[in-house]
């Protein structure tokens, strides 16, 4: 599913390609997605012209003009390109918004059909969107204070609490798994026994890691592609995740793989020691 640095990486691609140009029409297939696309939407965003494109957790915002905005969720294989009109749109093609002349079109597509696009119609109702989401601070954003509250407050393990998007935005489990070896602790740990050192070392392990991800375009497994249809490199950098049974980078002792928070879960068993309290 792509995370932060993937969703980064649609959206600064689809920047330059899209502000400043006119959606002058829609045109959407006959399958759902998992929200279905309303027609009554198609007159809200055509000859509107794009203002700004922008991210916020795993959701793409379009912002266009008249305060109306369309907003985008990857979902599993979600893939929202601009491509030349000249390029056969590929299977699983469910809308198509031509640009200006019609050179150019923003297309999204969607394999497994777990991603949405839906349209706002003021920035009132897109903050009540996000509101209801309840979706926690971006990563970058995070204070210190905030972020050693917050893992003080649950008695989840860290892995459950990097997945919750409530506690922080964006992170998911590629990116939760390559944050706790970085900072060395155990993904079982129960978060209120993380030390406040502990708790800032994870939170710039975060920011590091996700910072790297997005510098490498972010990570190309599944169906993943950028706004401008490449795909990422950062899979070639995981340290844990996917590498089961193989030697740790850091200290050559085979990677583990556990369940936790109903998702696999890959740390080196030796760079991150089990403390007494954990939880399986
Ligand atoms: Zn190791």
């Amino acid at each position: 599913m792509p995370e932060l640095p993937e969703v980064e990486t649609v959206v600064r691609e689809l920047r330059p390609r899209l502000v400043g140009r006119r959606i002058v029409a829609v045109r959407a297939s006959r399958q759902r997605l998992r929200l279905p696309w309303s027609k009554s939407w198609n007159a809200v965003v055509a000859n509107r012209r794009v203002l700004a494109v922008h991210r916020r957790g795993k959701w793409i915002l379009v912002a266009l003009e008249e305060e109306r905005f369309l907003v985008v969720h990857l979902g599993m294989t979600g893939q929202l390109t601009v491509m030349p009109a000249t390029e056969p749109p590929q299977s699983h093609t469910h809308l198509i918004f031509p640009l200006d002349d019609g050179a150019q079109q923003l297309r999204f597509r969607d394999i497994r059909r777990f991603g949405s696009a839906r349209v706002f119609f003021e920035p009132a109702r897109l903050q009540q969107f996000f509101d209801d989401t309840k979706l926690g601070p971006e990563p970058f954003e995070l204070k210190p204070g905030d972020w050693q509250d917050s893992l003080a407050r649950t008695h989840r393990c860290l892995k459950a609490v990097l997945l919750d998007q409530r506690v922080v935005a964006g992170v998911g489990n590629i990116y939760a798994d390559e944050s706790l070896f970085e900072a060395r602790l155990h993904p079982a740990r129960i978060a209120e026994t993380v030390r406040k050192d502990e708790a800032e070392r994870l939170r710039c392990a975060i920011v590091a890691v996700l910072n790297r991800a997005i510098a490498k375009r972010g990570s190309s497994i599944r169906n993943y592609v950028g706004g401008s249809g490449l795909k990422g490199d950062y899979q070639d950098e995981f340290r844990v995740y996917g590498r089961t049974d193989e030697p740790c980078a850091k200290c050559g002792v085979p990677i583990s793989c556990i369940r936790l928070a109903g998702r696999s879960t890959h740390f080196c068993p030796r760079c991150q020691k089990a403390k007494l309290e954990t939880r399986n």
